[in-house]
């Protein structure tokens, strides 16, 4: 097959997903791999090309709360209240699946998830469709998010025909996905959306974002959002690794304390923590596509809006046993 074309044509783009292709989508948490949600054949490709194990469902993306509503039962009503608050966002809610949503889609667990996105691309492809588009995040599984459009054609672009092309990603960083057990807010998975927002709606809201087995998200995976070479914490580095030139070291921050010979990757410089999160991908695939052998990480400081524990679960998981 022909590599991707990279183009911004959104006509083009809703042409391909009304006859049944899979597309890359700009979101403004990271590009989606976008196909009908409710066409078996075409969910199934989409787990194909990723690679993506059966049993990880996938988030149903809709133009809107009243649409992403008819597609769950039995909603609670903390639900309804963070969808009113945060959709458009990047806030996913896992709830009951209608039966109109394909099993495949589900995993067969029986719940959906269902996002709003805000990017302007996306919404205005959604607002041309009849149907919602499934869109997990547009690189193989396990692998690090893409936050641009280069991204996904340097990984999938010999699998797939289109890519549309929303320049990079506002928050280059996954949604937060919130279940309801009991009625009561889950979280699955921190993203985007800062706990303490969450809160704010939903006081009673808990955090459950580490899985031994069954996983309800597979963001819950120990090891995820991972390089494909050595990735380690820097108080289990030996100091010969610290030496190394070969050694990149991903910090944060004006002021970092790391040796002169290694090299450096600064998440933000001016220790701005959405800057972070929208770098911290980009940084791991040039890392991986460099010439360095291992990458050292330091924790990131704690702020008050909760960044730093989203930037931190990912970098646990990208360093995570494989
Ligand atoms: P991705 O879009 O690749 O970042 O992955 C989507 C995440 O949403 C995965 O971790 C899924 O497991 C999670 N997800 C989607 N649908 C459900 C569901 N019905 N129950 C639990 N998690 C879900
Ligand atoms: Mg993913």
């Amino acid at each position: 097959m022909a590599r991707a074309v990279i183009s911004r044509d959104i006509e083009e783009a809703v042409r391909l997903l009304k006859a049944g292709s899979v597309v890359a989508l700009p979101t403004e948490t990271v590009y989606g791999l976008a196909g009908n949600a409710l066409i078996r054949d075409t969910v199934m490709r989409i787990f194909k090309i990723k690679g993506r194990p059966t049993f990880d469902p996938l988030i149903v993306h809709c133009k809107n709360a009243e649409d992403a509503f008819r597609y769950a039962v039995r909603i609670p009503s903390a639900a309804i209240r963070l969808a009113e608050k945060f959709w458009p966002g990047p806030l996913t809610l896992v709830l009951n699946s209608t039966r109109k949503i394909p099993s495949e889609v589900t995993a067969g667990l029986g719940t959906v998830g269902l996002r709003v996105p805000s990017h302007p691309l996306f919404h205005q492809v959604l607002e041309a469709l009849d149907f919602p588009l499934a869109a997990p995040s547009a690189n193989p599984f396990g692998y690090v998010s893409p936050t641009t459009a280069r991204h996904v054609s340097d990984q999938l672009g010999h699998l797939i025909d289109f890519i549309l092309d929303g320049g990079p990603c506002l928050y280059g960083m996954e949604s937060t996905i919130v279940g309801f057990e009991k009625n009561v807010p889950v979280v699955y998975r921190l993203g985007a959306l800062p706990l303490k927002k969450i809160r704010q709606v939903a006081p009673d809201v808990t955090v459950k974002i580490h899985a031994s087995s069954n996983p309800k998200a597979p963001g819950q995976l120990s090891s995820h959002y991972a390089p494909s070479k050595k990735v380690l914490w820097a108080n289990a580095a030996p100091s010969s690794v610290l030496e190394d030139r070969l050694t990149a070291v991903l910090v944060f921050g004006p002021s970092p304390e790391v040796k002169p010979h290694c090299h450096i990757m600064n998440l933000s410089s001016t220790g701005d923590y959405h800057e972070a999160a929208r770098n911290l991908y980009r940084l791991l695939r040039e890392f991986d596509a460099g010439p360095w052998h291992t990458l050292v990480i330091h924790p990131i400081p704690q702020d008050p809006e909760g960044w730093s524990d989203v930037l931190n679960d990912r970098l646990e998981r990208a360093a995570a046993p494989r």
